[in-house]
């Protein structure tokens, strides 16, 4: 490694860091990361934090994950990289399939389609649901409808059914046919309800008006995260995702629940369809299926619908998609291995408890401080704070108060994410009950600071 001064001289002078603006990374270098272990995080002034992003949601069996790492190495040394395009397989992406056919049967899921992250997986599912219909000979369903607030990644496709304008209005003219119904977001709708099981009905039935104006024969798939992440944590009401179900089933359309945040342990469940007792057709994952140590990603596919793809006999079933590192071995061994960690661990039982610890923490953080205007969690380990500065007004925090309270958290420390007014908590889910008290406490001095 190149000594600090260098290290620190030369940060964001040559790259620019996503999600950021280049010249605020020049004026407010980002905090350089250079070690890690378990759940905590050191940077390069050797200050120790418990890591409460979990790298960036996936990180969800921590950075000391032995039987990942050695099974990375070991695939390294005997098989670095080979393709699955036609004519080609690796024994380790076979080995994966099968392991992930049995993990996802719960949710209906019984082929997988490989990625190198969660863009790719929700590109590739959009793509398949395109051509689901052309095999049916329903080449009109073209349409895609997705929640406001929603986190899609950012492929053109991805960035089209995404319900942020910071991720969209730069990039815009996107993908004709894609809209968006509101999100069941109860601090803010337009229904000014704050009730979750009647806001679940109010978005149902908006997104029923949606699919007759566009008219249903038009509409391939409805995307959703099972709980809106990167949008600050939304939990629809339990009602919420099963009455989208039924009604995309009464449609014909595809539900695609992109679990890229959700899969694998995040909600207190395998997985986010499973927590709310929901088969979708398509499911996206990525980040965690690796425990974040290799780029890499699923699309799982519903079996009734692999078997309309299979059973083609006129060509249009071929896929013309795929990336060079769909099936990677390494990733594949990377996959297998954190697969069984979080099934042996039981991360989803954890994730739940410490959780729910966490969420009841940060509801007494908002007895004690007017800043925080709403908390959002309770369903396993992802949680947000967002803040305001007038709390019957709901006006949102200023960019500079939530800087400070995120810089003097990290000093007493964690490390939190800000994005927008939200305060974001996602940490490993190998978290213990102090790791949590941690994370209160660094937060209450960050709110006490302000
Ligand atoms: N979908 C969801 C729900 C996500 O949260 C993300 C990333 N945060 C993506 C897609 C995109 O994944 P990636 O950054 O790996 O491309």
């Amino acid at each position: 490694m190149k000594d600090s001064n260098f290290l620190k001289e030369h940060n964001a002078r040559s790259m620019w860091h996503p999600m950021a603006h280049p010249a605020d990374s020049l004026a407010n270098p980002p905090t350089i990361v250079t070690g890690a272990q378990g759940v905590r995080i050191t940077d390069i002034d050797g200050h120790e934090v418990v890591d409460a992003v979990g790298g960036l949601w996936n990180v969800n069996l921590g950075f000391s994950c032995a039987p990942i790492k050695a099974a990375i190495a070991a695939q390294l040394d005997r098989l670095p990289y080979y393709s699955t395009f036609r004519g080609t397989s690796n024994d380790a992406v076979i080995e994966l399939s099968e392991e992930l056919r049995r993990f996802f049967a719960p949710d209906g899921l019984t082929r997988a389609f490989y990625t190198s992250g969660g863009s790719d997986s929700v590109e590739t599912a959009l793509r398949l649901a395109r051509q689901y219909h052309k095999i049916r000979g329903q080449a009109q369903r073209v349409k895609f409808l997705s929640l406001k607030k929603g986190y899609h990644g950012t492929h053109f496709g991805g960035a089209s059914v995404n319900g942020n304008a910071n991720f969209r209005t730069a990039y815009e003219p996107l993908l004709a046919g894609c809209h968006h119904i509101p999100a069941p977001y109860t601090y803010r709708n337009p229904f000014n309800e704050s009730d979750p099981a009647k806001l679940a009905q109010l978005c149902l039935a908006a997104l029923e008006d949606e699919i007759a104006f566009q008219g249903a024969n038009t509409i391939a798939a409805f995307i959703m995260e099972p709980v809106l992440g990167a949008g600050g944590v939304i939990p629809p009401h339990e009602s919420f995702m099963p009455g989208v179900r039924e009604i995309c089933t009464r449609h014909g359309i595809l539900l695609i629940a992109d679990e890229v945040i959700t899969a694998f342990g995040r909600t207190g469940s395998w997985s986010g369809s499973r927590h709310w007792g929901v088969q979708p057709d398509f499911m996206c994952t990525a980040k965690a299926i690796t425990n974040g140590y290799f780029p890499f990603g699923a699309v799982m596919i519903a079996e009734d619908v692999a078997q309309v793809f299979e059973g083609d006999k006129t060509g249009a079933a071929a896929i013309g998609h795929g990336y060079t590192y769909s099936g990677h071995p390494v990733g594949a061994a990377a996959a297998l291995a954190c697969l069984a960690e979080t099934e042996r661990l039981n991360v989803p039982e954890n994730a739940a408890a410490r959780g729910a610890q966490l969420h009841q923490g940060l509801l007494a953080l908002a007895e004690k401080y007017d800043v925080i205007g709403d908390v959002r969690g309770g369903h396993g380990l992802m949680c947000a704070l967002e803040l305001v500065s007038d709390r019957a007004k709901k006006t949102p925090i200023d960019k500079k108060t939530i800087g400070t309270l995120q810089e003097v958290a990290y000093r007493a420390g964690a490390m939190v994410r800000v994005s927008g007014a939200n305060v974001i908590m996602s940490p490993p889910l190998i978290l213990t009950a102090a790791d949590v008290q941690v994370i209160l406490s660094a937060l209450d001095q960050g709110f006490a600071a302000l």
